[in-house]
C-alpha cells in the first residue's frame, strides 16, 4: 500500500469516504492523478451504508418532471451492474394499482417514459400483472387486483464504497480510514491539511486541490475544519426503514403508494427479512445521532399494512436505520420534493488551490457525479477517457453480468463443504475474490476460526488486510449484514478476534 508522507504534494485530497468521495478517488487516480481520501470513521459509516440500496431511475421524480436526472439514474443501472455484478443485480417491482390513488394510465405512462428514456437493454420491460392470480398477488389484500411490473437494480450500498475505495487504492491513492480533517488551509498556492487519526497522532498533507465530500457534514466542514462561509444551503432530510422478518416468499419487490403521496418500497431482504422504508423528514441536529423514531417506525408499519394481507406487527421488526439525506437546498416546500440532483459548488480565488464542495446526488449518480467534478477541476480525461469507470470492473467483478450462479457453483465444486447459502453469500460479496478467502481448502476447518453462519476466520482477515475492516461492526454492519444473525456471544468472540489480529499485526 502507498505511503503518504508529510512532504508528498497530491494532486487531489478528498474529505469524506462515502460513495461520492470513493468514487471521485477512483476516477481521479485512473485518470493519472496522485489522490489522498480521509474518512473520520469506517468506509461507508455515513449515509452511504444506510440507503434503500436501489439502483434506479426513481420512478417517482417524473412527478416532478426530474427528467435529467430520471435519464441519467436510468442510463447508470446497467453500467453499474456491469462493472459490479456480485454486488449489483436485477429486481423486479411490483406496483398494485391502488383504486384511491394515482389512475392505472398514468402509472402506464409514467412506466412507459421509465422504460423508454434510455440505457435498457438487459433489463426486462414493464409488463401488467393480473394480481387475483400472479403469485406476487397471493401476500396483498383481495382489493389489489391489478399492478405492474417494472425493472431497476439492487446494490450492497456499503460494499460499494468499499469496492471503489479498493480500486482507487489499487491503483495507487492513499485511502486512510479513521482519519478525521481537523483543519484546511491554503498555504503557498497549496492545501494544508491537518489529520487526526484514531490513534492520537496527528499528520499534515498537502495538495493542489481539495475536494468536500463529507455528505451531511459537508457545511459543517466547511464552516468548520475549512473556515469558510458555506456558499450553498445544505437540506437535511432523515429517511428510515425497518426490517421485519420475511413477509413473502417470492425475489420481486412491492412499490407500495401512500395516501400522503408518498411512496414506500418492500424488498426481500439478507434471505430471511423484508426491508420497509422509507421516511422523508426534514432533520436537525447531529447526523452521527440519527435514528429511526417511533413515530417512523408505526407510520411504516400502517403503510405496509395497508397492502398485506397479514398485518405486520411491531414485534416483527427486528432491526431499524436511519440515514440522512445531504440535499441542497433548492427551497421545496416538502422534504420529499427537494431535488436529489448533485449540485457542486466551488471556491477558487484567482492563483489559489481550488475548493470544491459536493451536495446532494444519489449512488445511483455516483460515477456521473465523479466525472462532474473532475470535469469542473478543469481535469483532463486521461489515457482511457473520462467514462472509464464505466468499463473497468471493480475489484472480484470480472465475471458475467449474469454469472452469480455459475460462479458460486464453482465455489462449490472447489469447496465442497460451502452450503449453497454459503457460496451465495461469498459471490455477492466478493465476487472472483471469494477464491482469495477460500484458496485452497478442502475442509471448513482450513478455513480457521467460524463465528456462525458461514463467517469463517479467513474472511474477517481478508476483511481486515483488504478492506479496511476494524472492528465487529465495520465486519458485522457494513462489510456484511451478518449482523442480523450473529448472537452477542459470536459478536464477542469476533471482536476479540479481531482484537488479537490487529495486536499481532502491530510490529
Ligand atoms: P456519506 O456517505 O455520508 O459520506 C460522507 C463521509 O464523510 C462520511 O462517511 C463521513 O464520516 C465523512 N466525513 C465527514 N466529515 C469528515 C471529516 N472532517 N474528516 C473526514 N471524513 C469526514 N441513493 C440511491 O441511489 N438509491 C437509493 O435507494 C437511495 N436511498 C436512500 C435512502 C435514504 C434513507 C437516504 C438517506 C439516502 C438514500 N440515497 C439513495 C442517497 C444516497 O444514500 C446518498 O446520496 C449518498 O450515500 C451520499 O453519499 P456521500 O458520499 O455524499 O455521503
Amino acid at each position: 500500500m502507498p505511503n503518504a508522507s508529510d512532504t508528498e504534494v497530491f494532486d487531489l485530497a478528498v474529505i469524506g469516504g462515502g460513495i461520492n468521495g470513493v468514487g471521485i478517488a477512483r476516477d481521479a487516480t485512473g485518470r493519472g492523478l496522485s489522490v489522498y481520501l480521509c474518512e473520520q470513521n469506517d468506509l461507508a459509516s455515513g449515509t452511504s451504508s444506510w440507503s434503500t440500496k436501489l439502483i434506479h431511475g426513481g420512478l417517482r421524480y417524473l412527478e416532478h418532471y426530474k427528467f435529467r436526472l430520471v435519464r441519467e439514474s436510468l442510463l447508470e443501472r446497467e453500467k453499474l451492474w456491469r462493472i459490479a455484478p456480485h454486488i449489483i443485480w436485477p429486481l423486479r417491482f411490483v406496483l398494485p394499482h391502488h383504486a384511491g390513488l394515482r389512475p392505472a394510465w398514468l402509472l402506464r405512462l409514467g412506466l412507459f417514459l421509465y422504460d423508454n428514456l434510455g440505457g435498457r437493454k438487459r433489463l426486462p420491460a414493464t409488463s401488467v400483472l393480473d394480481l387475483t392470480s400472479h403469485s406476487a398477488g397471493a401476500p396483498l389484500v383481495p382489493e389489489f387486483r391489478k399492478g405492474f411490473e417494472y425493472s431497476d437494480c439492487w446494490v450492497q450500498d456499503a460494499r460499494l464504497v468499499v469496492l471503489n475505495a479498493m480500486d482507487a487504492r489499487d491503483r495507487g491513492a492513499v485511502v486512510e480510514t479513521r482519519t478525521r480533517l481537523v483543519s484546511a488551509r491554503r498555504v503557498d498556492g497549496l492545501w494544508e491539511l491537518e489529520l487526526q487519526h484514531a490513534n492520537g497522532a496527528q499528520t499534515k498533507r498537502r495538495a493542489k486541490r481539495l475536494v468536500n465530500a463529507a455528505g451531511p457534514w459537508v457545511a459543517s466542514v466547511l464552516s468548520g475544519a475549512i473556515r469558510l462561509n458555506a456558499a450553498a444551503g445544505i437540506r437535511l432530510v432523515q429517511g428510515s426503514h425497518i426490517v421485519v422478518r420475511k413477509l413473502f416468499a417470492h425475489d420481486r419487490a412491492y412499490i407500495f403508494q401512500n395516501a400522503d403521496g408518498r411512496i414506500i418500497f418492500a424488498i426481500p431482504y439478507e434471505q430471511d427479512f423484508t426491508l420497509i422504508g422509507t421516511t422523508d423528514q426534514d432533520y436537525k441536529g447531529d447526523p452521527a445521532k440519527v435514528s429511526a423514531s417511533e413515530a417512523e417506525i408505526e407510520y411504516l408499519i400502517a403503510a405496509a399494512s395497508e397492502y398485506f394481507r397479514q398485518p405486520i406487527e411491531r414485534s416483527a421488526v427486528v432491526w431499524t436505520y436511519s440515514g440522512v439525506r445531504p440535499l441542497y437546498d433548492d427551497g421545496a416546500s416538502k422534504a420529499q420534493e427537494a431535488t436529489r440532483d448533485y449540485v457542486l459548488v466551488a471556491d477558487t480565488p484567482e492563483g489559489e488551490a481550488p475548493l470544491l464542495s459536493v451536495y446532494g446526488g444519489k449512488i445511483t449518480t455516483y460515477r456521473r457525479l465523479a466525472m462532474a467534478v473532475l470535469d469542473k477541476l478543469g481535469i483532463g480525461a486521461g489515457p482511457k477517457g473520462s467514462d472509464w469507470t464505466a468499463d473497468e470492473v471493480l475489484p472480484g467483478g470480472d465475471f458475467a453480468m449474469d454469472g452469480q450462479s455459475k460462479l458460486a457453483a464453482e465455489l462449490q465444486r472447489n469447496h465442497p463443504f460451502l452450503t449453497d447459502g454459503e457460496a451465495a453469500h461469498l459471490v455477492r460479496h466478493y465476487g472472483t475474490r471469494a477464491r482469495m478467502i477460500l484458496g485452497s481448502a478442502k475442509t471448513r476447518a482450513e478455513l480457521g476460526a467460524d463465528f456462525g453462519h458461514g463467517l469463517s476466520g479467513s474472511e474477517v482477515r481478508y476483511l481486515m488486510r483488504e478492506e479496511w475492516a476494524v472492528t465487529a461492526e465495520d465486519v458485522l454492519w457494513r462489510r456484511s449484514k451478518l449482523g442480523l444473525r450473529l448472537d452477542k456471544a459470536q459478536v464477542a468472540a469476533l471482536a476479540a478476534f479481531m482484537q488479537a489480529e490487529t495486536k499481532a499485526s502491530r510490529p
